[in-house]
This record gives structure tokens, sequence and C-alpha cells, in this order.
């Protein structure tokens, strides 16, 4: 198979995975626990905390370990409230993100969508016109975009946000590993991460969160995670979240380097095809995502016909899939439902191959020859 789509998920590092065997089986102490076997626990946990934490130029004692972004996201946005309280979230938020935050205002808190521009990007003076009005108690801009890989001037519109006095929170899910990240220089309160995307396991993340700022917890129980996030830690999950963050920190040079050039090697082959459109292609974007239109075509087509071909690709995000529904990110930068329906994501990694890309792109041709015709007779009109 020639998987195309790691902003979905990417597989487990060999490093990872044999950093978490010993704690699937033979150390299978509580952390919690006051015995050698829970302190030996306990040690593993918090070298994991530091691992992740330095990833992002945090302090281990900023890191709270969650089940994944989503938590993260939630927990963020569960932190404000109080009356009268706002909040403010960029349009092409991740659903983790969206859907918090309206269930937040469905609790009574004012939300408000900031609209990005046709690249996908929020301006910070549109920010500040924002802040003019009203000054939310937070502000949620995700750092880089889960479908169209746009990356957003965390830096200015964090600045501007804390300047009007609200708390920053930033999505960095698939910011993390891709781009390097200070969190201790950036104007950011809070950001969350998750380990399955940096090949880690699924099911375990971080909200980072500076130390002045107060979390509500959402999981009331023992006293885990300074009482933020209560619930016996996973702990081989938290080690191998560890071990992909060391190696993700250690390598995102050389990771980003190859997956930059696959991309330029694909998207000069893209720009041969005169029915592709590429989306956000002149701002600034993670290295490993590429997001295309077919006009006159639907990306749900496509990618039963890249299965059957072998190749895992996506159209946006692995939430909507199946939905029927067209990207919310597409439609928020202004393109009409048919080219969001078109949208087909390239999202590449570490074990992908020039001869991958080449391929990928005379299926590309071949299925695009082949569906036209049906397309015509109408096959795939929705
Ligand atoms: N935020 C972004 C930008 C994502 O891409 C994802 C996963 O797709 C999430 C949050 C959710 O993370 P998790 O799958 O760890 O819950």
């Amino acid at each position: 198979m020639i998987y195309f789509d790691h902003n979905a998920t990417t597989p487990v590092l060999p490093e990872a995975a044999a950093a978490m065997q010993p704690w699937l089986s033979e150390h299978y102490g509580n952390p919690s626990s006051v015995h050698r076997a829970g302190r030996l626990a306990r040690q593993a946990v918090e070298e994991a905390r530091e691992q992740v934490a330095a990833l992002v130029g945090a302090q281990a004692s900023e890191v709270i370990f969650t089940s994944g972004g989503t938590e993260a996201d939630n927990l963020a946005l569960h932190s404000v409230g109080g009356l009268g309280a706002r909040l403010l979230v960029g349009a092409t938020e991740h659903a983790a993100v969206l859907e918090a935050a309206s269930a937040r205002a469905g609790q009574g808190l004012e939300l408000d969508i900031l609209p990005v521009d046709q690249n996908g990007l929020i301006a910070q003076s549109s920010l500040a016109e924002r802040l003019r009005r009203d000054v939310p108690q937070l502000v949620s801009i995700m750092w880089a975009n889960n479908e169209s890989g746009v990356i957003q001037d965390i830096a200015a519109l964090g600045d501007c946000a804390q300047r009007a006095g609200a708390l920053m929170h930033t999505d960095a899910v698939q910011a993390a590993g891709k781009l390097p990240i200070d969190f201790a220089a950036s104007p950011v309160d809070l950001l969350s991460l998750s380990a399955h995307k940096i090949y880690g396991p699924k099911g375990v993340g971080a909200l980072v969160r500076k130390r002045h700022v107060g979390i509500a917890p959402m999981l009331r129980g023992g006293g885990h995670e300074g009482g933020l996030r209560a619930g016996t830690e996973n702990l081989p999950g938290i080690v191998g979240f560890g071990a992909a963050a060391r190696s993700a920190r250690l390598e995102l040079e050389q990771r980003q380097a190859h997956v930059l050039g696959l991309r330029t090697r694909l998207e000069a082959g893209l720009a041969q095809m005169p029915q592709v459109r590429l989306f956000a292609a002149s701002v600034p974007r993670v290295a490993n995502t590429c997001q295309f239109g077919l006009q006159g075509f639907q990306s749900e087509a496509l990618l039963m016909a890249f299965d059957q071909r072998g190749i895992a690709v996506a159209s946006g995000s692995a939430c909507h899939a199946g939905s029927g529904k067209p990207t919310h990110v597409l439609l928020a930068m202004g393109y009409d439902e048919d080219t969001a329906h078109s949208a087909i994501r390239v999202s590449l990694g570490q074990q992908n191959t020039a001869a991958e890309v080449d391929r990928f792109l005379s299926e590309l041709d071949d299925i695009l020859r082949q569906q036209a015709p049906a397309y015509a007779a109408g096959l795939f009109a929705s």
C-alpha cells in the first residue's frame, strides 16, 4: 500500500514501539503507587513528560497528559467560563475545537468565529479589529491546518490576543514535529498535542499550559496530573509519546527536508494536469501537506478509485470522511461546494519515496481518464 494520509495518523515509529513494550508487560506498576513498581512507572511518565516538553520548548511541569488532541482541545476550551465569558475561534479549526466551542456556547458562553481569507489565513489586522469590539476570555487558533497544511502566524496572532487581555490557545497537533515550536518564547498560553500525528501511539496527547493559566478539570477522580486530569495514566502510551517526541525533535529538519522534496515533486506533476487546482499554494504550509481540487470530479469517487489501486489518500479531515459533507475548511476559504467536494489531501510521511509520488501521479492521470466519461454521463453528479 502507498500511504499518503499521515495527517490522519502515522505509523508508530519502531523506537517508540520498542520503548513501550516493557511497559505493556513486565513493568505494569501504577505510577501513583508508592512501592518500587509504582515508582518505576512514575519515573517513566516523568521522563516522557520531559521529552514531550522538549519537543515544544516547554517545561515538563507545564505538560498535562490527556487521551489525545481532542481531549486537550476540549480541556483548553472547558477552562474558560464565568458570567458573560466569550470565546473566539478560527473558522477552519479542527472539529475538536469547533464542537467543544459550540458545546460551550450551548452552556451560555458567547461564541464568535473568526473568518479566514481565501488562503485560509487569519490576518492579524482582522483579529485586532475583532478584539476592538469585545475581548474574549480565550482565542483559539490552530498553528497548522490538518487539511490544507496552512500555517498561521501564531507569534503575531497570539501577541495581538494577549495584548488585548485574552488567553491564547493553539491546536498544534499538526504543527508539532513539523515546525520548530518554542512554547516558552511564544505568546501562547495553552497548546494541544497528539502523539499519533508524530509517529507515536493513538489515544495519548497533552495540553501544555503556562503556569498562570487556570485549568477547570473535565474529569474528576484521583489527583492525577496535578489534579487537572484524573485517571490512571496511560503508561505505555505516554512512554511511546515521549519516545516519538524525542525522535521528532532530533530529526525535525531532516524529516521536513524529506517530505518537502517529495511534495515539490508531487506539485510539479500536478501542475501538468489542467483539472488540478492547488489550495493555499502561495502561503506557508507544513511541508508534508498538499490539498488540491479536481475540477469536475468528486473526491469520494476518486478516493475509492485510489483505494482500489492500493493508495490511501483523503479528501479532508478523517473526522468528516463518510459524512458526505464538503470540508468546512475550503468553504471557509470561500470555495464553492463543488470545488470543496472535489478536494484531495495528500499528507506525506517519512517512509514515502519519490517512486511512490510518481506512481500516484500516473494512477491519478489514469483515474481521471477513466472517470471523465463517467462524470460526463452524470454518474458522479451529486
Ligand atoms: N486537532 C487537529 C488539528 C487534528 O488534526 C486532530 C486529529 O485529526 C485532532 C486535533 C484530534 O487529535 P486526536 O486524534 O489525538 O484526538
